[in-house]
């Protein structure tokens, strides 16, 4: 062995730069690998909701206002009406692209004297040591967070899914000033489409649908108005994705711990993926100063748990234009729910609240 450390984090991504950093910050001497080179881009919304702000910020991290757009919350556009709510006075969202987030995030984990190795694959892992290429290296703690086709998870026999659902995602950018302050959820018979304003005059577009030969310029004619909008506008490669929901029965054995996608996804359309992987790795980071990781299955499933739901709620409306006609009458009638249900969404604690709101909507929906 050539060099040991407390934690050995396999992924250089958002959820392993966010381990790295949490755990840093409590202390720990920290490594990343990572097989790419940064600044590490991927197709994703790229909007990140105010408690993934938060979480940042905990982590040490402000974004520059000329880095990104300020978001003021969401807006459902479906056959030419549309219904929007508003983040809570107490915050707001930020779209802002991935190469840009990575990058701030690198700066942060390297200012912090994480040991960054880029362009490095781990190969395997075996009880407390992870094989690189041309070495091994002792870890304490060796933390998963490889993505959605985790390997980690496999050498860690962690791979076994409660529930698994899969849709295809296909993102692009635009050159073209961002018309509106609010991530746009566009609802097609098939498919949906969200818009996500950026900053230097650019706006993000994803496509997400259960059919993986679905591309945006074909979807687009489903949706007049945003292609009118986009007309003229110059676009990027169109890169594809899965968008995945995966809740796995454990997400840690031993010493090691899966953390962001490696540890589970919720869809796409929910747009919180980022914001979950940095609240987790506070968490994992509590878990490691304890000396034991008994504590994070339960946080892990707690953090999910919001996420997890409106997934379940949005992806109800998925391939049901009535309801979907309905559910937007009935937001467009109950303003304050929408707002309720986005306040949820972002993080704010709710309750007996939201099961009351849950019952108007519903009731709305019968009645629409
Ligand atoms: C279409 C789409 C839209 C989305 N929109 C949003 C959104 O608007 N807002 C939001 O918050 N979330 C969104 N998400 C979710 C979000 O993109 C993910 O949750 C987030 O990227 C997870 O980050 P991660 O670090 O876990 O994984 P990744 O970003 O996939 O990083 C994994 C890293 O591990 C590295 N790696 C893999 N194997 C190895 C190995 N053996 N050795 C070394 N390195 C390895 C890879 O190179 C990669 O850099 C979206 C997802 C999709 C698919």
């Amino acid at each position: 062995m050539l060099k040991s450390t407390d934690v050995f984090v396999i992924g250089g991504g958002p959820a392993g730069l966010a381990a790295a950093i949490a755990a840093r910050q409590r202390g720990f001497r920290v490594i990343v690998a990572d097989g790419a080179v940064p600044p590490i881009d991927k197709p994703c919304g790229e909007g990140l909701m105010p408690d993934g702000i938060s979480a940042l910020r905990r982590l040490g991290i402000t974004v520059k206002p000329q880095d990104s757009c300020s978001l003021r919350g969401i807006q459902f556009r479906r056959a030419g009406r549309a219904v929007g709510a508003r983040f809570p006075s107490s915050g707001s969202g930020l779209g802002l692209r991935r190469t840009i987030l990575h990058r701030i995030m690198t700066e942060r984990a390297a200012e912090l004297g994480v040991d960054l190795l880029w362009r490095t694959v781990v190969t395997s892992i075996s009880s407390e040591a992870v094989n690189l290429a041309d070495r091994t290296v002792g870890a304490k703690w060796i933390i998963g967070a490889d993505g959605g086709n985790s390997r980690v998870r496999r050498w860690a026999r962690l791979d076994t899914y409660l529930r698994e659902g899969l849709r295809y995602a296909f993102q692009r950018h635009y050159h073209i000033e961002p018309w509106t302050d609010s991530v746009e959820i566009h609802w097609g018979p098939h498919s949906q489409i969200y818009v996500t304003p950026l900053a230097d005059a650019q706006v993000g577009v994803a496509l997400i649908s259960r059919d993986p030969k679905l591309r945006l310029d074909e979807a687009l004619s489903a949706f007049p108005k945003l292609k009118s909008q986009l007309r003229g506008a110059v676009p990027f490669a169109e890169k594809g994705a899965l968008s995945a929901t995966r809740k796995l029965k454990r997400v840690c054995r031993g010493n090691v711990a899966l953390i962001g996608d490696a540890s589970g996804t919720v869809d796409a359309i929910t747009g919180v993926g980022l914001g979950l992987c940095f609240n987790q790795a506070l968490v994992l980071a509590e878990c490691l100063e304890s000396g034991t990781l008994d504590r994070y299955p339960n946080e892990h499933r707690r953090l999910a748990f919001r996420p997890l739901l409106m997934a379940r709620l949005m992806l109800a409306l998925d391939g049901r234009p009535k309801l979907q006609q309905r559910t937007l009458q009935a937001l467009h009638r109950r303003p304050e729910i929408f707002r309720r249900l986005l306040a949820f969404h972002g993080g704010v604690p709710s309750g007996l609240r939201l099961t009351l709101d849950g019952l108007t909507l519903g009731w709305g929906l019968l009645t629409a």
